[in-house]
């Protein structure tokens, strides 16, 4: 059944409790990119124009000291989103308290206020980690300041924590409106779709280092992809499944029967590289070569090679839905980053495609082109993308009220 959304209700002269992901990258004090602050405005920004308040909750980074603390506040996050909105944003140094009340009780129609950060709960107190393993009387509490809850942080969608799954059980008790934002209603209908509806052909792409990591995801998609592609050091557990030598490629050796089931249980559809760029050393001036299925002993597979990239070309030019999750090779070193940059070029490419990203390093490849603004849908939840692509239900998004 659909999720209720914020538009779905009436938010003037309404408090509205709104859970962002503000988790960005921040070192001393410098925020290092604002996409996520972005990514909340469109919510954000709705409530304001209608009329309401916004009390906006978040967590950052994770908290182990009191020392975490000291770089872990929300408070230069809260000065960028006042640039972002071209308006004053009242910043509460605290999440719990008087404080917070009474800036909460002055907020007026129009106004925002960020609290600190919810991670803070997680050392503050005798009670262990109140925020991430969500003691009710936290969520309790956060529900008590709002009239609606919204949440709108995929981040951490996965994680049933006081901020979200707390604070939506408590506003469903005091029979308040649960809603999703518009980022978390974009999410649930791009990966959704692509779950439960693609436009098929679909293909899967999958890489990264580990088969470990992207079992659920294969496991999921096998019987609703047309194709899926594999690249990446997790394409040797399965080269070496078929009986290639890999040399000193990446090996999960407990993964190696799976690798087998996988296969045959998708018989063509799961595409590995027929070719790697393999280097002598884990180093970018290692000396290299293109090698075929089979890797030199003495040499370890860092990239697909050149006709890997055209076999996977061929596939994804009659693609109609597309999910790419993971690094073709270690593209961080640019000798090995042209499988994984090529994949970024083609699904740009794809017009007529539905085309997704999740995954940091994907992304980082995507933004590193140029083309994020031609893919479909960039997800901003990397563990919360690939349990959704596992088929999972998300308690972030399950405690949203229904239509
Ligand atoms: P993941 O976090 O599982 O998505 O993996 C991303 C990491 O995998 C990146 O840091 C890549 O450098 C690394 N990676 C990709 N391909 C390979 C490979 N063939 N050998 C070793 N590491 C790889």
């Amino acid at each position: 059944m659909a999720k209720l959304n914020i538009s779905d209700l009436d938010v003037k002269g309404k408090k509205v409790l709104v859970r962002v992901d503000f988790n960005v990258p921040i070192k001393n004090g410098v925020i290092g990119d604002d996409n996520r602050i972005v990514a909340a405005l469109p919510t954000i920004n709705y409530i304001l124009d209608n009329g309401g308040s916004a009390i906006l909750l978040s967590h950052l980074g994770r908290i182990k000291s009191d020392e975490d603390k000291k770089e872990l506040s929300l408070k230069p996050v809260a000065a960028r989103l006042g640039e972002l909105l071209k308006k004053d944003v009242e910043f509460v140094p605290e999440n719990e308290g008087s404080a917070v009340e009474t800036a909460v009780k002055n907020l007026k129609p129009g106004e925002v206020v960020v609290l600190e950060n919810t991670r803070f709960q997680d050392i503050d107190n005798d009670f262990g980690k109140r925020e991430s393993k969500n003691d009710p009387k936290l969520g309790e509490y956060w529900a008590g300041l709002g009239d609606i809850f919204v949440n709108d942080a995929f981040g951490t969608a996965h994680r049933s924590h006081a901020s979200n799954v707390g604070i939506a059980t408590a506003m469903k008790a005091a029979g308040k409106p649960v809603a999703s934002g518009f980022l978390i209603e974009k999410e649930i209908k791009f990966l959704g779709d692509a779950v439960s509806n693609p436009v098929h052909p679909f293909v899967t792409i999958l890489g990264g280092a580990k088969v470990s990591d992207k079992i659920g995801v294969i496991n999921n998609l096998i019987p609703k992809s047309d194709h899926i592609l594999i690249g990446g050091g997790m394409a040797y557990t399965f080269l070496a499944a078929k009986g290639h030598k890999i040399g000193k490629s990446l090996f999960e050796e407990d993964k190696l029967e799976l690798a087998k089931q996988l296969l045959a249980e998708a018989g063509d559809k799961l595409v590995l590289p027929v070719d790697s760029v393999a280097a002598t050393e884990f180093s970018n001036d290692a000396s290299h070569e293109v090698v075929g299925e089979d890797i030199p002993d003495n040499e370890m597979g860092l990239d697909i090679g050149p006709k890997s990239v055209e076999l996977f070309k061929s596939i994804l030019k009659d693609a109609k839905t597309v999910v790419w999750n993971g690094p073709m090779g270690c593209f961080e070193m640019p000798n090995y980053a042209e499988g994984t940059l090529e994949v970024g070029r083609t699904l740009a490419d794809l017009t007529d495609a539905t085309t997704i990203i999740g995954g940091g390093d994907s992304t980082a490849a995507a933004k590193q082109l140029g083309i994020a603004p031609k893919i479909s849908h960039i997800s901003t939840g990397g563990g919360a993308s690939l349990e959704y692509l596992e088929g999972k239900e998300l308690p972030g998004v399950a405690c949203i009220s229904d239509k």
